[in-house]
């Protein structure tokens, strides 16, 4: 009935803030209406079915998996049980709050104490197993050790249930000390392992404040999810009312859990859902996609492409193909890389070899690699724009100023020929040009 409020409210044409607003509401008040004489009760939202096979590991504190629950939806879990002492409590608890809880139980304490075995069955939660004798380091036993704690704890509780039926295919391995050789096990016998999403430890030797402060912020930090409890604590006891309560008043929800049957067939999902926080396509992935497996999916082998098909650009290869009247042979030398025929060694031979005197370097062009100083510089070429006036004006007397108004060489051919001397009178001068300053070469010549 509760589903059916829910699936009515999803299909008006609402926005999601408003769905979620009324879905609380409608929880809220369903809560209320299926919990008759406790207004304040959490309720259970919903149940949810869970084929096993499909999913045979979940829980994010191990696995990249859990349970295909919206924000806000909370599974419970109480692990050990029972002990009739705390267990029964921890029933009452939940009765008074109508919500419906996973019971993960010992063998051995089925053993002991059949009756409460049933009475979690008869309140409605799905009763699962946690090995016969709760070894603490079951990651270390031999295989066939685990598998006979697995086996013997679904037997005893089988047993104590004493009616035929046996508790659902869901298994805690104590103190999640799983491993793969109880991974595959369980995926052969059709169990589903249940890790968790956030504990509350209270199996440590903390206060019941603390079991509820932690339950709250890993909740909180998650969002949704398995809490992992125990039902043999007192501290337990006394947290979980302000638990159930406090989840409440923040908006949560209680999902119920149970496996899929012949007659009951699991709630469809997406396989995105079985993910706590499913990537958005608005976050970049840290990953590359995995490469896909390819397989062939039709004929062994593809036909052989006619030459037709292909653009060669070598005409003479098609006619050769027509003459041989068959397939499509290889070309008879490679089309690529290209051959290049190298000249004869003779030619080589034959080539000047260039004189010693072309790798020599100059005296003269010490003053440019040692990059002088622009008043050096000028200096330098003062002197050698006064010897060039003087050859000039030897000349012609007639032109006094020409000389000393024209470089010696053009800027560009100084840079590219260092050899010259007039190199160092004029790339001062030049560098100074093209950093934006002009240096009259006539005025060097006054001083
Ligand atoms: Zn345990």
């Amino acid at each position: 009935m509760i589903a059916s409020v829910f699936g009515a409210l999803r299909r008006r044409p609402l926005t999601a803030l408003c769905v979620g607003v009324l879905s609380s509401v409608a929880a809220q008040a369903a809560s209320a209406a299926d919990c008759p004489g406790h207004p304040d009760a959490i309720g259970t939202s919903r149940t949810i079915v869970v084929d096993p096979r499909a999913h045979p590991i979940i829980g994010t504190m191990q696995y990249n998996k859990t349970l295909p629950l919206e924000d806000r939806e909370v599974v419970l879990t109480f692990d050990d049980g029972p002990l009739p002492k705390y267990s029964n409590q921890i029933l009452d608890i939940l009765a008074a709050h109508c919500a419906k809880a996973t019971f993960f139980l010992v063998g051995r304490q089925a053993n002991g104490n059949p009756e409460g075995v049933r009475k979690v069955r008869d309140a409605g939660h799905t009763v699962a197993t946690h090995t016969q004798n709760h070894p603490s380091g079951m990651h270390l036993l031999p295989l066939d050790r685990s598998k006979q704690e697995i086996e013997q704890g679904i037997a005893s509780v089988t047993a104590a249930l004493g009616d035929g039926t046996a508790p659902a295919p869901f298994l805690r391995i104590p103190g999640l000390r799983v491993n793969d050789g109880m991974e595959a096990f369980a995926a052969t016998k059709g169990l589903q392992i249940w890790s968790a999403d956030f504990p509350a430890d209270d199996w440590r030797n903390v206060s019941a404040n603390r079991v509820y402060d932690l339950a709250i912020q890993r909740l909180e930090a998650k969002g949704k999810g398995i809490l992992l409890l125990h039902d043999i604590q007192p501290r337990t006891v006394e947290a979980l009312p302000r638990i159930l309560r406090e989840l409440k008043t923040r908006g949560y929800r209680i999902v119920h859990v149970v496996p899929a049957t012949a007659d009951r067939p699991a709630t469809p999902t997406e396989p995105a859902q079985w993910q706590l926080h499913p990537p958005s396509e608005t976050v970049a992935i840290s990953r590359w996609p995995k490469v896909p497996k390819f397989a062939a999916a039709g004929p062994a082998a593809l036909p052989v492409p006619a030459l037709s098909h292909l653009d060669w650009r070598t005409t003479d290869l098609g006619l050769r193909t027509a003459r041989r009247g068959r397939g499509v042979p290889l070309p008879p030398a490679a089309l690529w890389p290209r051959q290049t025929t190298l000249p004869p060694v003779s030619t080589l031979a034959a080539l000047p070899v260039p004189a010693a005197s072309l790798f020599k370097i100059q005296e003269s062009a010490r003053l440019t690699l040692l990059a002088p100083s622009p008043r050096r510089a000028a200096a330098a070429q003062a002197r050698l724009t006064e010897a060039s006036s003087a050859k000039v004006a030897g000349k012609s007397r007639r032109q006094p100023g020409v000389a000393a108004t024209q470089p010696l060489a053009p800027a560009g051919h100084a840079e590219q020929s260092p050899q010259s001397a007039g190199v160092v009178a004029t790339k001062p001068a030049a560098q100074a040009k093209r950093n934006g300053r002009s240096v009259r070469v006539a005025g060097l010549k006054k001083r």
